[in-house]
């Protein structure tokens, strides 16, 4: 029997309280008794999203909304800034290139912020750009994006959004919409939210309302007018994925309980734990500019990632992610969203140091764990 534990970037480790009441007898969503949880769920969210907008629950994973808040805003020759720093900004250029949209693609190197300078020249020179996309945090890299830099850009321009993949940093690292000014923000359950994957989340600001106006890429499933038009209502437009929408709420009463500033300290602390932890075993952290929601640490050279997480998920019951593309084999990413604790963190630190033993690259062992805990103790609660 192996006994196992989730660190990816995604899914996560499930919140107890939700895995319990996800599991009751299903209920129908045309019902008062759906409508009042649903409800609940669409005024927490507004507040992990630090916004006044109406935050949509879509079923189907993070790619739906994201896919949305392409056709929703265009239409096909609309002119888009994309940011492609890794996977998930090439993804971006991908679905904005499927919808026949002009884009114009900043390429990041891997690991790497984007540069507002960069953003803003591009702007300069390409005054009719309607939307510029870029990640908050960039899972495959491990690497945030300056977002409230990015924002205080866009947001003097009337004429063009700031459209804000958020899926591993609403719930993880700050990223109040309101605030910086962030016309969409995207979300999805199986990240920070702690959720099993198939729900994606979106709030649109004003602007980005009246950019949807004229968008003419066309659309259905992932309508956002239709779905905030059935959310005054207190439902969906289509039969939505009920358990998860129960799940959903637990996760938020929760937070609600914890309250969000803590809880994102509290994924900060995760984060800066284990890297003192990796940096202690002498490994390198891999991002310039890290994200506090997952940490991608480079591997010695004579170590395979994509065999070293094999074996620490097969053989010893920690799963952990190895690279993408071009680091598919020199990084493994440790997540900090999901249900995890400090205890977790000190787990992934002994299953490196295990598995780079096991694969000829000895460590000082308890080195990662010692430094890790330095941390977590530095922050613990004092003995009264
Ligand atoms: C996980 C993730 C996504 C969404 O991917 P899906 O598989 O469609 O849920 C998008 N962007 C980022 C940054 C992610 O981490």
């Amino acid at each position: 029997m192996i006994k196992n534990r989730l660190y990816t970037p995604g899914p996560v480790a499930v919140y107890e309280n939700a895995l319990v009441e996800m599991s009751r007898p299903i209920m129908h969503h045309r019902t008062p008794q759906f409508s009042a949880i649903f409800r609940e769920c669409a005024q927490g969210l507004k507040k992990v999203f630090g916004t006044s907008q109406d935050v949509l629950i879509l079923s189907g994973s993070g790619s739906l909304a994201m896919t949305g808040a392409i056709t929703n805003i265009c239409s096909p020759g609309d002119k888009v800034i994309t940011v492609n720093g890794g996977k998930f900004g090439e993804r971006w250029t991908k679905i904005a290139q499927k919808y026949g949209l002009n884009v114009i693609e900043i390429k990041v190197p891997w690991g790497q912020p984007v540069s507002p300078a960069e953003i803003k020249k591009t702007l300069d020179a390409n005054p009719d750009v309607r939307a510029v996309y870029l990640q908050a945090s960039e899972t495959s890299t491990a690497t945030a994006h300056p977002v409230q830099e990015v924002a205080a850009i866009t947001r003097n321009l009337p004429g063009t959004a700031l459209v804000v993949d958020g899926i591993t940093a609403v719930g993880a690292i700050p990223m109040p919409m309101d605030a910086w000014g962030i016309d969409v923000l995207v979300s999805g359950s199986q990240k920070a939210f702690m959720l099993p994957p198939g729900l994606a989340f979106v709030a649109l600001s004003e602007k980005a309302w009246k950019l949807n106006e004229t968008a003419k890429c066309p659309r259905f499933y992932e309508d956002f007018k239709k779905e905030r038009a059935a959310l005054k209502d207190d439902t969906t437009a289509w039969t939505p994925a009920v358990s998860l929408i129960i799940g959903l709420r637990e996760v938020l009463k929760m937070w609600e309980q914890v309250g969000m500033e803590k809880w994102l300290e509290r994924t900060a602390l995760l984060a800066s734990a284990t890297r003192a932890g990796l940096e202690a075993m002498g490994l390198q952290i891999y991002s310039k500019r890290p994200s506090d929601s997952v940490t991608a640490a480079l591997l010695p050279e004579s170590v395979q990632a994509k065999k070293l997480v094999k074996y620490m998920r097969d053989k010893i019951g920690v799963g952990m992610a190895a690279g993408q593309d071009e680091i598919e084999n020199r990084v493994v990413r440790i997540s900090h969203m999901g249900y995890l604790d400090g205890f977790d963190m000190l787990t992934a630190l002994h299953a490196l140091e295990t598995g780079l033993t096991k694969f000829g690259h000895p460590v000082e062992l308890g080195k990662g764990v010692a430094a890790a805990q330095k941390v977590l103790i530095a922050s613990a609660p004092d003995a009264k």
